[in-house]
């Protein structure tokens, strides 16, 4: 559930994890370009301090997030429930009979797929009747009824998966290849905008994801899962990950201030 960390959090991590590799192949491909045009122009590498800066972000709120499920993975939850009877009761609540809950391997790896009409749960959750188990587990609950309500957002965020895939894996080299290719406007351009999609992605993840969460902190106290001395802790541990998302998407606006620089960067070397 964390933004930021391969992990795949729920990060998603709505069945399309696809976007946090997406996003290291940003940061991580990026890395590599700066290493070899950045010899010939310190424009490159100036810009580049940008991605890193992004990077930064993501390894901090990912420890943060890390940190705060440790803690709240400690305290037990006077309900006694697992987080796989919170996700099937909630589900059952709201009347979603056709989601399933499974286990999943690893740690941070919850995810709703709607796809598959799947809540997965890591196994430090599935298990567990901890307050950070049970909060994980009813915010992927969350993205299913988000799912089973075609919440606009998350509808959008589906809609513009693909390209915002694409975009952030070639968009910089589309850039690249129009600034060889004697600086060929359009294509510069149309890598640009491409790129601009996936940053349009992680914007439209943030409601998606906050509305997930505040789901969850609705729902808990509501059904009396967690009480509401209990509810601190559950609030601290969806806020943390919800952070996660909140550095990824800067992160990525950070990326396509980098790439405009190098489509500018290009413009003024050839002029
Ligand atoms: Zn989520």
């Amino acid at each position: 559930m964390t933004g930021c960390s391969e992990e795949k959090s729920h990060a998603e991590r709505y069945s399309e994890d696809k976007d946090l590799k997406g996003r290291w192949q940003i940061m991580f491909g990026g890395f590599n370009f700066g290493m070899s045009a950045g010899m010939s122009s310190i424009y490159y590498d100036a810009s580049y301090l940008l991605v890193i800066l992004g990077a930064v972000l993501c390894l901090i709120t990912s420890g943060v997030v890390k940190g705060t499920f440790n803690k709240y993975a400690k305290v037990a939850s006077r309900s006694q429930m697992t987080g796989a009877e919170v996700a099937r009761a909630i589900l059952q609540k709201n009347g979603i009979y056709d989601v399933t809950v499974r286990r999943v391997a690893g740690s941070l790896t919850d995810n709703f797929n709607p796809s598959t009409k799947i809540v997965n749960l890591s196994e430090d959750v599935y298990d567990s009747t901890s307050v950070a188990a049970i909060s994980v587990a009813a915010h992927e609950c969350g993205h299913a009824m988000q799912h089973d309500e075609q919440y606009f957002p998350l509808k959008v965020r589906s809609s513009i998966l693909p390209v915002a895939n694409f975009g952030s894996k070639f968009g910089l080299w589309i850039v690249i290849a129009g600034i060889i290719i004697s600086y060929f406007r359009p294509l510069i351009f149309a890598g640009v905008v491409l790129f601009a999609f996936g940053v349009l992605f992680q914007l439209v993840t943030l409601p998606v994801e906050f509305d997930a969460s505040r789901r969850a902190l609705e729902t808990l106290p509501g059904m009396g899962i967690l009480q509401e001395d209990e509810m601190k802790g559950a609030q601290k541990v969806l806020k943390s990950a919800a952070m996660t998302y909140v550095a990824s998407a800067a992160a990525s606006i950070l990326s396509l201030i980098r790439i405009i620089l190098i489509a500018q960067g290009g413009r003024r070397s050839r002029d």
